[in-house]
């Protein structure tokens, strides 16, 4: 004799509020080793992704996003990882050209 437990299939609530909520803020992985590639890749996004004044402080030129949006951060640091200072940087976002000459590698 056996006594059929019922069952009862209960959702499971899944508790994982953090996930979604720092989606936005959830940086791009970097290449591990930074190709021209990358950087020309990189360049493209902070020009195209370009700091613009609104009413409502500085957005994104591209995707509305309150800049620095997670492409240019990518980019910007991508440049950076190549050898760029932040003055460098600036003024290719200045001058608005993806496809503009970067300063030579630093360092060998
Ligand atoms: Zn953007």
């Amino acid at each position: 004799m056996s006594i059929s437990t019922a069952h009862r299939v209960r959702p499971v609530a899944q508790a994982g509020p953090t996930e979604s909520l720092d989606d936005t803020l959830r940086e791009i992985p970097l290449p591990p080793y930074v190709t021209g590639e990358d950087v020309q890749f990189a360049l493209r996004a902070v020009v195209v992704h370009a700091p613009q004044r609104w009413s409502g402080g500085t957005i994104c030129r591209n995707d509305a996003n309150p800049h620095p949006c997670r492409l240019h951060r990518w980019g910007a640091r991508v440049l950076a990882l190549r050898g760029l200072r932040d003055a460098d940087i600036d003024a290719l976002i200045e001058r608005g050209d993806p496809a503009a000459s970067l300063p030579p590698r630093p360092s060998a």
